[in-house]
């Protein structure tokens, strides 16, 4: 099945630039949110994301004018009735996925295949809330999604492969690579780099190191482009905070306990980049440690 109209629900972060990739393939996107405000919001970063990739030269001003043209925006679920795949893209709740799928499913049509851009729950769980289980996956792309080159495909126990077979096509048109995990919670990528996080809110808790020599640390010692905390902040505090507790929950094993102060700067609302506070503070000029 060819895939070219493909609705979004969460315009947040991810959603907004789950809509950029879409868009600059050439698939029409409707992108969707229970705010105005963050699809107004998603629609001028996406504006602005794009035209850096023209002024490097990477999309012409008309591909990008043909992308933007290729977007609409709704707050209404229903809107997204006739696409031919829905990305759900909405804040890391299962309560939320759950109640997102069962409002839509009275619109959808038959072919339609949903997927989940959940960064570690069930997607057996989430499908079995369906009436399509074996047209559903798990697409988990990466964050930021037009720059980076990963997407995760999750099957279910129920998914067909011909869904798996379109959703492969869907990653190689966008450019993409798609790498297969299994229906473990927080999958591949995120069962390893959350729990690294996670203990590097542990040994600032425990003081072994500031929020600048953990960073510093991680960055010059082991290579990583960003520090852990700096990454943190990145993802969202709430999403490490909750992937955390979908470990802890779905393999009963103490190692993925998460850290107390993590559970603290949520609890804050200091959720890193996008609150403008975290482990960084962002309001000024250069981001500031908060510890
Ligand atoms: P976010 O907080 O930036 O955005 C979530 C958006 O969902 C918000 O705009 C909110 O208004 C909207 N929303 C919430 N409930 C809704 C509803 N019922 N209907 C419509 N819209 C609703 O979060 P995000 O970082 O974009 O994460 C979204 C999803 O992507 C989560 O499942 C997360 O685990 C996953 N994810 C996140 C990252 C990351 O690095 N942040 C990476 C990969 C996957």
């Amino acid at each position: 099945m060819e895939i070219k109209t493909v609705g979004i629900v969460g315009a947040g972060q991810m959603g907004s630039g789950i809509a950029h990739v879409f868009a600059l393939s050439g698939h029409d996107v409707l992108l969707s949110d229970m705010s105005a405000d963050a699809l107004s919001n998603a629609l001028a970063l996406i504006d602005r994301n794009i035209e850096r990739q023209v002024s490097r030269g990477k999309v012409s001003a008309e591909d990008k004018a043909a992308a933007i043209a290729r977007i609409r925006t709704t707050t209404r679920l229903a809107d997204l009735g006739p696409t031919d795949l829905i990305v759900e893209a909405a804040t890391e709740r299962e309560s939320v996925k759950v109640a997102i799928f069962e409002d839509l499913l009275p619109h959808i049509q038959p072919h339609t295949i949903l997927t989940s851009n959940t960064s570690s729950i069930s997607i057996t769980r989430l499908a079995t809330r369906t009436d399509r289980p074996e047209k559903f996956m798990g697409l988990h792309f990466m964050n930021p999604v037009p720059v980076m080159q990963l997407v995760e495909l999750i099957r279910g126990i129920a998914t067909d492969e011909a869904t798996y077979k379109t959703l492969l096509a869907v990653v190689e048109k966008l450019g993409k690579t798609a790498a297969s995990a299994e229906d473990f919670p927080a999958f591949i990528v995120n069962r390893i780099l959350v729990p690294m996080i996670n203990e590097a809110v542990y040994t600032l808790y425990e003081g072994v190191g500031s929020v600048r020599s953990i960073d510093e640390s991680l960055k010059l010692g082991a290579n990583h482009p960003m520090g852990p905390l700096e990454l943190a902040d990145f993802i969202g505090l709430d999403t490490c905070l909750a992937i955390m507790n979908v470990l802890h929950d779905g393999l009963a094993d103490t190692k993925y306990r998460p850290c107390p102060l993590l559970v603290k700067y949520v609890e804050a609302g200091w959720l890193g980049r996008k609150t403008q506070r975290g482990f960084y503070d962002y309001r000024g000029e250069v981001p500031v440690p908060t510890r």
